[in-house]
């Protein structure tokens, strides 16, 4: 993160965003609870509404619970602008629809989001913006994939559910001499352990619904980059579709944020522990998380990241064995998301890739293997989580 030379980020999260102090003193930031703002005059009003002066005019258009949020964010990725949506699909929509036109291409790594497949395979196609996926998560073969037609590169690093990591820094450079431009989703690092505009790209998303809220009781998104960029999600994309933040949610962010880097330190070294704890135990056939020195990208993670980040995924034999553990767990819960401070499991070939949309869709999708089980590590005792996870593996 954007650290100022005396500052770490553990003061950074706990200031950012913070407004100045009105007349109450009030320390925290509040919450602007309102759809209207209201003016003297129309001239005045008309000014604001041009944006010829500073101000607010209508909740979709901004609030400054949500500025205060986009602020903080901006600071922790080390952007020079962030603009702050309802959710983690918002922000990669609207990143997305402020860059590319119909004819238009993306180049992505062959894992991501199921979600974020499916926008990019049907919504995005759909408009005419063709997807070329790479044939594997190494920089190199990213470029390759490159042609005349590529506007921007996609990253998620690491990758949501099977931990892939990609060489940011060597897709920014290849990318910025082709004046492509790199869009990454953070959401699994957090600007915590990996700020990918310092490496070079131009954009970050991040679904604040995870790490970034970090208690699973809101949802929320941010994208950050250039201001130019970010001018456009905000006024060319959000003005029409109006998908932004609630000044609670906004709210909600702005307090979680406070936390950020002692939950992120925590998450960290409990996923570490937990990974090589996973290796040795019965029935599990393959760990994957980029802190084991075994991990293909592990070099990458280490130079690229400060952490590794507290999701783990591991392979049971098949379906059947990955159900069993999921059954069994207590302290776990078995459920979508992640980032939360208590411990989240899933299967994710039954509950993440199983399509929303159409069958045909899932099709496409690069296998994940049907006895991956993803694993969000909360704050809970380690020795807690691993007792659970023991007691299931045995059942
Ligand atoms: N990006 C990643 C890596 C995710 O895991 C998710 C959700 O799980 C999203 C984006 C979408 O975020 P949201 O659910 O807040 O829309």
């Amino acid at each position: 993160m954007n650290d100022t030379p005396d500052h770490t980020i553990f003061t950074t999260v706990v200031h950012a965003g913070s407004i100045p102090r009105d007349s109450t003193g009030s320390l925290t930031t509040p919450i602007y609870r309102t759809s209207v703002f209201g003016f003297d005059d129309l001239d005045t009003a008309a000014a604001v509404h041009d944006g010829r002066e500073p101000g607010y005019f209508y909740g979709r258009l901004g609030n400054p619970t949500q500025t205060a949020m986009e602020q903080a964010i901006a600071q922790l990725e080390g952007a020079e602008s962030a603009f702050a949506t309802a959710s983690g699909m918002a922000a990669i929509a609207y990143a997305l629809l402020a860059i590319l036109e119909t004819g238009d291409e993306i180049v992505a790594q062959p894992m991501l989001y199921t979600t974020t497949r499916h926008l990019f395979d049907e919504f995005l196609a759909d408009h005419g913006i063709t997807v070329r996926y790479a044939p594997s998560h190494d920089a190199a073969d990213i470029v390759s994939t490159f042609t005349d037609a590529t506007k921007v590169v996609y990253i998620e690093t690491p990758s949501n559910p099977t931990l892939d990591v990609v060489d940011l820094a060597a897709v920014a450079a290849a990318a910025r001499s082709r004046r492509i431009v790199a869009v990454a989703d953070n959401t699994f690092a957090t600007p915590f352990n990996q700020n990918p505009l310092a490496l070079g790209f131009d954009v970050v998303c991040h679904s604040a619904t995870k790490y970034i809220g970090g208690h699973g009781d809101l949802m929320a998104g941010v994208l950050a980059g250039s201001a130019e960029i970010v001018h456009r999600a905000r006024w060319k994309v959000n003005t029409l579709l109006g998908a932004v933040i609630s000044p609670d949610s906004a709210w909600l962010v702005l307090r979680g944020l406070k936390t950020l880097a002692v939950r992120m330190e925590r998450h960290n070294a409990s996923a570490l522990d937990i990974a090589h704890w996973l290796t040795r135990q019965p029935g599990v056939n393959a760990v994957n998380y980029p802190g084991l020195p075994t991990h293909p990208g592990h070099d990458i993670a280490s130079n690229q990241m400060r952490g590794f980040g507290g999701m783990v995924s591991f392979s049971m034999q098949d379906a059947q064995a990955a159900a069993q553990v999921v059954n069994s767990v207590r302290l776990c819960t078995l459920g979508v998301s992640l980032g939360d401070v208590a411990t989240l499991i899933q299967v994710s070939s039954a509950m993440s890739q199983a399509s929303l949309t159409s069958a045909a869709a899932t099709e496409g999708l690069p296998p994940v293997p049907p006895g991956l089980i993803r694993l969000s590590v909360g704050l809970e005792s380690v020795e807690d989580i691993k007792q659970d996870l023991s007691d299931a593996l045995q059942v």
